[in-house]
């Protein structure tokens, strides 16, 4: 089996590195002729409105939308979230989205680059040990909708840089700030887990492949 990182722009090594690291197989996916026969596809940070940019001149846009939509199981970490989600808020006009997760995003939520900061996050499913995690530029979920699972939300207090003020939602009472949702194939995280040597959301997202064959 074979995932695909998505190869345009963005933290294309980090991410292949973690799967070989994980003794995976993985493809670098620069068109439309390299999605056939994946197991699943990541879609790393970077900046999206240059990423939907990149999948439209590449010709790659439509035909990943279109195994995205058949079932393909997909890994968006932080600009990768938002060409996942359904809505995307403060994007530029142009700016196109696959929707196979019902989310609202509100791209560079937290604050521009200065407002970066680091946390630590329990993340349901990895065991007890929280997760670092570093947050460059991230969007905000500003609604959540029915069919999605919310596996981590931001704590109140921060290490580095404290996130700006995020109104709590209100389709989801108790899930502020969710930082990495699931909802079917599809894995989200508003950081970056490629940037750290802690592998197991990478982990989980090879089970979810592995789920998706049986
Ligand atoms: N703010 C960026 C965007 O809109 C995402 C930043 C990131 O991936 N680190 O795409």
């Amino acid at each position: 089996m074979t995932i695909g990182v998505l190869a345009l722009q963005g933290d294309v090594r980090e991410h292949a590195a973690a799967f070989g690291a994980l003794g995976e197989s993985v493809r670098l996916v620069v068109g439309p002729e390299d999605l056939a026969g994946l197991s699943g596809l990541v879609l790393p940070g970077g900046e999206s409105t240059t990423l939907s940019l990149l999948l439209e001149s590449s010709g790659l846009f439509d035909p990943l939308g279109e195994v995205l939509g058949n079932g393909l199981p997909a890994f968006g970490t932080c600009a990768g979230m938002i060409l996942l989600a359904g809505t995307v808020l403060d994007g530029r006009v142009d700016q196109r989205r696959f929707g196979v997760i019902d989310l609202t995003i509100r791209r560079n939520g937290y604050g521009r680059q200065a407002a970066s900061f680091e946390c630590d996050v329990e993340v349901s499913g990895l065991g007890a040990d929280p997760l670092h995690a570093v947050f460059i530029r991230a969007p905000v979920v500003e609604g959540c909708g029915p069919g999605v699972e919310v596996l981590a939300t931001l704590p109140d207090a921060c290490e580095r840089g404290s996130p700006v003020h995020v109104e709590p939602l209100t389709d989801r009472p108790g899930h502020h700030r969710p930082v990495v949702c699931r909802q079917g194939p599809v894995l989200v995280a508003a950081f970056h887990p490629e940037l750290t040597g802690d592998r197991r959301l990478h982990q989980m997202f090879v089970e979810m492949t592995k789920e998706e064959r049986r």
